[in-house]
């Protein structure tokens, strides 16, 4: 399902890529293009009027007599030495209702003559024209220019076969498609990556939302299963009193307290999981809680021999959600307890460096170190402990959970057969 996903949402991203480099490779292409063609359309405009300039210092006019005389001096030599653009030039004049062609040169006669079409539409629309046109095997640039002075109406064509700029052209489109096919390759095998990692926490909650159903399922089924037989024993036993039957009720009884108390703490981390558990921070005294918790402790703790003591710091104020705290002292003493035998359970609160600690010491069975990573896990119990009474494994998932979404640290020391040490510190 989620090889699936992964590759679904990196073929979405490649789509992406895809569209995305198409764009910005056009975008260039055409940006470039748009950039170089205006350029040298103003470089043809400014090319135009320097040779009209000098069409008219190589080919004036005089007037003699009330007439006017034209002397053709053909064109300067400076107007070819003074090229600025490789481009080839036609010059035409009117006159008395004929255009003329006054200038091309000798070899580009065959061109001049195809693109003439250009320059009489521009002598009759009295306006500059720039245009591409094919003309032979080639594409030309051509800029045409109408000139209407003192000297007449005259027309200037530059033009400029692209022949060169189109190698240039076609090798800017190779780059910019290689780079743009590879560069989609290296972009998609990245986000081939980044979505695996994107997906792992999604990937990993929901195998550890599997399990937690799987493992609730199991241990919901573990006291149903026992309540159903000793009920069965009850209900085969057709004369039987209440008395006589109050060992096989007594023990369908506690089955349903381990189910309220396994319910009670699934609904804590379904809400914890669903973000649902708000907490309701206010300030109160630590130490009322832990004197409070421990009273009762004291008395489960002499009953199995465990000697109980308290190392209370009076009057430890802290900020914090009221219930939440009371429940992780219930729990990280309640296990002290529960896990040690005719030993000794040690329950501090003190102020150190400025951070309050909570400790809750004890001598009794101790976490090997295969368990020790893993029994803030949900339903996680160490084998020692797996077979005892009313364990849910899930009190120090709780507590971490609390201790976290306080921002307060929940850090164990425990040693096989010695004891532990849960510290919280805030
Ligand atoms: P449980 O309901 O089984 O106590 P917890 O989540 O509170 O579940 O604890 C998980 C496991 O951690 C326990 O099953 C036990 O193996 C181990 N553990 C917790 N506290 C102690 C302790 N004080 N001493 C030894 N083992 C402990």
């Amino acid at each position: 399902m989620f090889r699936k996903l992964h590759f679904k949402l990196t073929a979405y991203m490649g789509l992406i890529l895809i569209v995305f480099m198409i764009f910005i490779a056009t975008g260039i292409y055409s940006f470039t293009r748009i950039v170089f063609e205006d350029g040298n359309r103003e470089l043809m405009e400014s090319e135009a009027v320097r040779v009209y300039t000098y069409k008219n210092v190589s080919y004036s006019g005089f007037t003699f007599n009330g007439s006017t005389f034209f002397q053709r001096l053909g064109p300067s030599a400076a107007l070819i030495a003074n090229q600025k653009l490789d481009a080839c030039y036609v010059i035409y004049d009117y006159d008395d209702d004929n255009i003329e062609r006054i200038f091309t040169k000798e070899n580009e006669v065959a061109i001049a003559d195809t693109i003439e079409s250009i320059a009489v539409k521009a002598f009759e629309e009295k306006k500059d024209s720039f245009v591409t046109k094919r003309v032979g095997r080639f594409n030309y640039r051509i800029y045409t220019k109408y000139f209407n002075d003192l000297n007449g109406q005259s027309v200037v064509q530059v033009y400029q076969s692209t022949v060169s700029e189109e190698i240039i052209w076609s090798f800017l489109k190779t780059v910019l498609f290689v780079t743009g096919i590879s560069g989609t390759a290296i972009l998609l095998a990245i986000s081939y990556m980044f979505t695996g990692q994107a997906i792992k926490p999604i990937k990993d909650t929901w195998v550890r939302q599997k399990a937690f159903v799987a493992d609730a399922s199991h241990e919901l089924r573990t006291p149903l299963t026992v309540i159903q037989t000793n009920l069965d024993v009850v209900l085969s036993d057709e004369e039987g009193t209440v008395q006589e039957n109050e060992m096989w009720l007594g023990n369908a009884y506690s089955e349903t307290r381990v189910m309220a108390k396994l319910i009670d703490e699934l609904l804590i981390l379904a809400k914890a999981d669903a973000n649902e558990e708000k907490l309701d921070i206010s300030e109160f005294s630590f130490s009322e809680i832990v004197e409070n918790v421990c009273q009762n402790m004291e008395i489960i703790a002499k009953k199995k021999n465990v000697d109980f003591q308290l190392n209370l710091e009076e009057d430890v104020i802290i900020k914090a959600d009221y219930d939440k705290i009371r429940r992780l002292v219930v729990i990280l003493v309640d296990n002290a307890v529960k896990y040690t035998e005719k030993g000794k359970v040690t329950v501090s609160l003190y102020t150190d460096k400025n951070k309050k600690v909570f400790a809750v010491e004890d001598t009794g069975i101790g976490i090997c170190k295969k368990d020790i990573d893993r029994i803030f896990d949900r339903f996680y119990r160490a084998d020692k402990a797996r077979h005892r009474e009313g364990g849910t494994g899930l009190g120090l998932s709780i507590a971490k959970w609390i201790a976290d979404v306080h921002k307060f640290s929940l850090t164990v020391e425990s040693t096989i057969n010695v004891g532990s040490k849960f510290t919280v510190r805030m």
